[in-house]
C-alpha cells in the first residue's frame, strides 16, 4: 500500500514536471511517532501516529484499532490523506493514527483507558492548530469523546477543536454521520452531468452496506436522483431485485442488526454483486475488493470508490483499459473529511451550524473538486485518478491551472 501511494504521486508530480527535489519532499513523512501502550491488565500495545505533510494546515486523519495495524500502512494511509485534503483544497494537512490491537476483545473500562492512554503519549504533537484526530476502522464517537476529555485535562484546551468525529452532545457536527454517503452522491452526480448521463435511468449495486453504502442510498432516493438500487451486500452475503430495492427499508432493517441473508429478496454472493450487469458499482466496503481475480467480471462502466482503495493496480489498469471510469477515493469518499473540517471551524468560532447548512458547505467543497478534477482530466488526457492526484499536487505546490 505504501508502494501504490508513493507511485500514484511521483507519477502525477513527474506528469506536473516536478523535478526529484520537489518529488521527494512531497514524499518525506515530517514526523512519526511510535510507542507502546500498556493496559491495567498487563497488555502492551503497539500504537503509531503518523504525521505527513502539514504545509496547509494542521495535520489531519483517523485513528484505528486493528490487529493487522502495521506502520507502512499508518505511513501510506498519512500521505493519502495529505492528498485527500489538498485535493479538496481544505486547509489542512495529513496524518493518521493507529493501535495493533482487537478492539472486541476490550471490555469498556480498558477500551477507555487505551484511547486515553494514546492521547497522553502524544498530547504535545496534536491540539487544534497542530493534529486533529479523527475516528476510523473500528473507532467511534464514544471513544473520541474520551480523547477530547483526555485532551481538555491534559492542556486546559476548551474548544474541543483537538478531534473531530466527537458525538454531537460534545460538540461534533451535525450531517457528519451522513457526509461520506452524502459527498459521494455529489461526486458521481457531477460525473454523469460530465457524461451527459444525469437524465438517464441508470442502476446501481453497492458492495458494503455500512456507514458509508448506506448513506449512499438512502441520499440517492430521497434526491430524486435517476439511480435505482438493484443489489446491495454485507460481508455475509448480497440481496438483488432487478426492479429496485427499497433504501428505506434496507436501512432500517439493517439498523435492526439484520443480516442481508435474512432478507426476503433474491440472494446473492458478493462476487456475483461485483460482476452485476449494472451502470454504476459502488464499492463501499473494503481495499482490494476488485482485483487480478475478479476484474474480468465487471460490467459496470462507472465504479465508485467510496471505500480507501477498493480496487487495485492491476485491476485498475485494466478497468481504465476497458473504457471503464473510475472515481477515486480521495475525492469520491472526501465528504467525510469535508465535515470534520466544518466541526473543526465550528469548534474554533463557537459556532453550532444546523444541518442544512453543513449539508450546503459540503455540497461546495465536493461539486468544486469534482469540476476541477473532470476539467483536469480533459484538459490532461488522464484518468481521474491521475487527475485527482495531480490536483492534489497543485494545490500543495500551488500550481495555476
Ligand atoms: P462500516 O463498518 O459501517 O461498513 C462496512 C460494510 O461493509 C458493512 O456492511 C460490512 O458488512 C461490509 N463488508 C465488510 N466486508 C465485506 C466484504 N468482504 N464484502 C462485502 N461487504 C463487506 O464502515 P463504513 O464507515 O461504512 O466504511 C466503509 C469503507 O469506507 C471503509 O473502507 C472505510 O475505510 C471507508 N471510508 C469511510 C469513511 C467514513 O466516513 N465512515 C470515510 C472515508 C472512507
Amino acid at each position: 500500500m505504501l508502494d501504490t501511494a508513493k507511485a500514484l504521486v511521483k507519477s502525477a508530480a513527474q506528469k506536473l514536471g516536478l523535478s526529484q527535489a520537489e518529488i521527494d519532499q512531497l514524499l518525506t513523512i515530517n514526523k512519526e511517532h511510535q510507542f507502546e501502550i500498556e493496559l491495567s491488565e498487563g497488555q502492551r500495545l503497539q500504537a503509531y501516529r503518523v504525521q505527513h505533510n502539514n504545509q496547509r494546515g494542521p495535520y489531519k486523519g483517523g485513528i484505528r484499532f486493528h490487529p493487522e495495524v502495521d506502520f507502512d500502512e499508518v505511513r501510506a494511509l498519512a500521505i493519502l490523506m495529505t492528498m485527500k485534503t489538498a485535493a479538496l483544497d481544505l486547509p489542512l494537512g495529513g496524518s493518521k493514527g493507529g493501535v495493533v490491537v482487537d478492539p472486541r476483545k476490550l471490555n469498556t473500562a480498558a477500551l477507555e483507558q487505551l484511547s486515553r492512554e494514546y492521547v497522553r503519549h502524544l498530547k504535545d504533537y496534536i491540539g487544534p492548530d497542530k493534529d486533529i484526530p479523527a475516528p476510523d476502522v473500528n473507532t467511534n464517537s464514544t471513544i473520541i469523546d474520551w480523547m477530547v476529555d483526555e485532551y481538555s485535562v491534559l492542556t486546559d484546551d476548551v474548544s474541543r477543536a483537538s478531534f473531530t468525529g466527537k458525538s454531537v452532545a460534545k460538540g461534533g457536527s451535525l450531517g457528519r454521520d451522513a457526509a461520506t454517503g452524502r459527498g459521494g452522491l455529489i461526486a458521481l452526480t457531477e460525473l454523469l452531468r460530465h457524461q451527459g448521463l444525469e437524465k438517464k435511468k441508470l442502476t446501481y449495486a453497492v458492495q458494503g452496506f455500512g456507514n458509508v453504502g448506506s448513506f449512499f442510498t438512502l441520499v440517492a432516493s430521497q434526491s430524486h436522483s435517476k439511480l435505482v438500487l438493484v443489489a446491495a451486500s454485507d460481508s455475509g452475503s448480497g440481496i438483488y431485485n432487478e426492479k429496485g430495492l427499497n433504501a428505506e427499508d434496507l436501512s432500517k432493517f439493517k439498523a435492526a442488526g439484520g443480516r442481508f441473508k435474512d432478507y426476503a429478496s433474491k440472494q446473492i454472493s458478493n462476487e456475483q454483486l461485483i460482476g452485476l450487469d449494472v451502470d454504476v458499482l459502488i464499492l463501499a466496503a473494503l481495499g482490494d475488493a476488485v482485483t487480478e481475480r475478479n476484474v474480468d467480471n465487471v460490467k459496470a462502466k462507472i465504479i465508485v470508490e467510496l471505500a480507501n482503495g477498493p480496487v487495485n493496480e492491476a485491476a485498475y489498469e485494466k478497468l481504465t483499459r476497458g473504457g471503464c471510469v473510475i472515481l477515486p477515493d480521495i475525492i469520491a469518499n472526501a465528504g467525510g473529511v469535508v465535515v470534520s473540517y466544518l466541526e473543526w471551524f465550528q469548534n474554533m468560532h463557537g459556532e453550532n451550524w444546523n444541518e442544512a447548512k453543513v449539508n450546503a458547505e459540503l455540497k461546495k467543497y465536493m461539486t468544486k473538486a469534482m469540476l476541477k478534477l473532470l476539467k483536469l482530466s480533459d484538459q490532461k488526457h488522464v484518468s481521474l485518478t491521475e487527475a485527482a492526484f495531480m490536483l492534489a499536487i497543485m494545490h500543495l505546490k500551488d500550481i495555476k491551472n
